[in-house]
């Protein structure tokens, strides 16, 4: 198991590699998050450690860059920094873990094996077409960065589509899928909802991304996929 360590206190770093090593971990560090970042798209870790205050550009700043970019590692979060506002924030930004700031080595050892175990987790939480984004961990939707409110029907209609992007989807498949049942003959069932996540979604934005496909149902597709 290789863990990266991005830490710019020396001596905690210091601390941090000999613990884990002793433990029969590799272990790796960077000082500074653009190191972090180097090395987390140059090679595989199994988990990251994250310090939040870094001398170039934050740990959430790190940590939103690294998911963006799909790399789907366990962070775990260390910092002094107590108030629930960042931890929020970087709960949001997708860490898996926080442990503030002075902590003993048995309950950071504790958390380690934790989520190494759990492994990647992240993965599929965040599905993206164009603009349009569906957090399936936390249902949060957003388009060009504005939150969405949907009700459950209309989330897990969305979801289906933002799963199968790209492909048309008739009326018979989202009732099965979304509705868990089938509906004979009540297919326009799917009509409504569609209309109204289109309302949700869709009116205010640009380009459209609900198509619909003559004859058959409805696909979503943005034009960066
Ligand atoms: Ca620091």
């Amino acid at each position: 198991m290789r863990i990266l360590v991005v830490e710019d206190e020396e001596k905690l770093a210091e601390i941090l590699v000999r613990g884990l090593k002793a433990e029969g971990y590799q272990v790796e560090t960077a000082l500074t998050a653009a190191d972090g970042l180097d090395l987390v798209e140059q090679s595989h870790y199994d988990l990251l450690l994250l310090d939040l205050q870094l001398p170039d550009y934050s740990g959430t700043a790190l940590l939103r860059k690294l998911r963006q970019q799909r790399h789907d590692l366990p962070v775990l979060v260390l910092t002094a920094r107590a108030d629930l506002e960042s931890k929020i924030e970087n709960f949001d930004t997708g860490a898996d873990d926080y442990l503030t700031k002075p902590f003993a080595f048995a309950e950071l050892l504790m958390r380690v094996r934790a989520l190494l175990r759990r492994g990647p987790a992240i993965k599929s939480s965040l599905l993206r077409v164009a603009d349009l984004e569906l957090d399936r961990l936390t249902h949060q939707v957003r388009r060009a960065g504005q939150k969405i409110e949907l009700s459950p029907k209309e989330f897990s209609l969305l979801e289906y589509f933002m799963l199968n992007a790209g492909r048309a989807l008739s009326r018979s498949m989202i009732i099965d899928r979304v509705w868990d049942q089938s509906f004979e003959g009540l297919t326009n069932i799917v009509d409504v909802y569609v209309a109204q996540l289109r309302r949700k979604i869709d009116e205010s934005f640009e380009p459209k991304l609900i198509r619909t496909i003559r004859g058959l149902g409805y696909s979503i597709e943005g034009d960066a996929e």
